[in-house]
């Protein structure tokens, strides 16, 4: 059995079926490979772990949103950490997660889909819920799936800019007055009839969540329809080097207050996370190709699963790993980081905080990067190639990674 696959965007179910066998540590497998490309690192025990607690914190049905990593590997641990729903916004999403997972609960959450796509859902992969934010999609999903009796419609809202780092609002999502006439339109064709809504990624303020209830609130109040679920999106944040996060509990006490306002005692309430389960259990681990200074050339980048580190300036907790020769300086210095590309925009300016000593040939796992990192690789100047491993150690912590501000 290999030690390693490669990756694909979203893998072939026919791929899925024998995982490779799950290596003890990121440094023995680095010893082992010497890798010239990057190597995505899973940890199935820390995502399984990760899905458990969310999934004990949420007072409702947790769906994991699959764009943010579509690895079988992933899949298969959140699968074991009691996650059953997925939030899929394609076919391929979708024909992934019910190869592996025949009694998933797959929900389909993009609210302008292909006619084709509402047709293989629904009729091949037994999909049932639809969310959309125009009379337009609503027409487009009655027609496609017969409008049947069992159809779940859930209507997203628009909400202002709010404080999330990434910012979702503008693209998707029925203004207040819109969503008000969308859900009195659906209701007689729903078995279950939904308000959903996304705060923005890496949301940073509980509160958020509170002002979004009380756009839901409003809108449902006007529309003056029964609601049978009230879907509060993605958004929950994750650590980063100098970014503080509040608590789990902290959103979720804003979502069961507003969830409580909203007076639907026989709704139910849905979460789509997508960073928040699987951000911590991924890593890559680049290699160092030249040393300018202060400036590392890695490779890998923002073309490859390093795009946040670049526009956005996200910052991921770092540390060497050499496996041989002299043990790496335990003074630390802040590195900026070059992509393997030819564009000058290929580049991180961090700091990451790495050894004084860090040299070429070096090897850097880069931490917190299970969400948005290895989806995200193009193929821009031909270093789309990647490997993958899964491994059994702990998720690094502040002990081997540098989370100094
Ligand atoms: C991307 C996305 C998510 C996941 O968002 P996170 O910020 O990663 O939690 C959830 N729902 C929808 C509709 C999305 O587009």
């Amino acid at each position: 059995m290999s030690v390693a696959r490669f990756r694909t965007a979203v893998s072939a179910p026919r791929r899925v079926v024998d995982l490779p066998a799950v290596r003890p540590t990121v440094d023995a497998t680095i010893a082992a490979l010497r890798p010239e490309d990057p190597v995505h690192c899973i940890r199935p025990t820390a995502l399984a772990a990760t899905a458990r607690d969310f999934v004990a914190a949420f007072p409702g049905d947790v769906l994991y949103a699959v764009k943010c990593n579509p690895d079988p590997a992933v899949l298969r641990a959140l699968w074991d950490g009691g996650v059953r729903h997925f939030d899929c916004a394609s076919p391929a999403e979708i024909a992934l997660v019910r190869t592996m997972f025949a009694d998933a609960a797959i929900h389909f959450m993009h609210p302008i889909k292909a006619r084709g796509a509402i047709r293989e859902a629904w009729g091949r992969h037994g999909v049932r819920d639809f969310v959309l934010d125009s009379a337009d999609e609503l027409a487009k999903i009655l027609a496609e799936t017969g409008a049947s009796a069992d159809l779940g419609l859930i209507v997203r809202l628009a909400l202002p800019k709010g404080e999330a780092v990434l910012d979702l609002s503008g693209k998707f999502g029925a203004e207040a007055a819109d969503a008000v006439a969308l859900l009195r339109a659906a209701r007689p064709h729903a078995a279950r009839l939904g308000i959903a809504f996304h705060v923005g990624s890496q949301c940073l303020e509980p509160l958020a969540w509170r002002r979004a209830m009380a756009v839901a609130r409003e809108t449902i109040q006007q529309a003056g329809v029964a609601i049978d679920i009230v879907d509060v999106g993605g958004g929950f944040p994750v650590a980063y080097p100098g970014v503080e996060i509040p608590e789990l509990g902290a959103i979720v006490a804003e979502i069961e207050d507003g969830f409580d306002r909203l007076a639907l005692p026989n709704a139910r309430l849905w979460a789509e996370p997508g960073r928040a389960l699987v951000a911590s259990g991924g890593s890559v681990v680049v290699q160092v190709q030249a040393r300018r200074g202060d400036a590392l050339y890695i490779n890998d980048g923002v073309y490859g699963s390093l795009a946040d580190a670049g526009t956005l300036a996200f910052r991921y907790p770092v540390r060497c790993i050499r496996p041989v020769g002299n043990a790496p300086s335990d003074a630390l210095r802040g590195f900026s980081f070059f992509g393997p590309t030819c564009d000058s925009a290929d580049a991180m300016r961090g700091p990451f905080w790495l050894p004084a000593d860090i040299a070429e040939g070096d090897w850097i796992e880069i931490g917190q990067l299970g969400a948005y990192g290895a989806c995200l690789r193009t193929g821009f100047n031909g270093f789309d190639r990647a490997r993958i491993v899964e491994v059994a150690d702990d998720a690094p912590d502040g002990r081997c990674f540098a989370l100094a501000a």
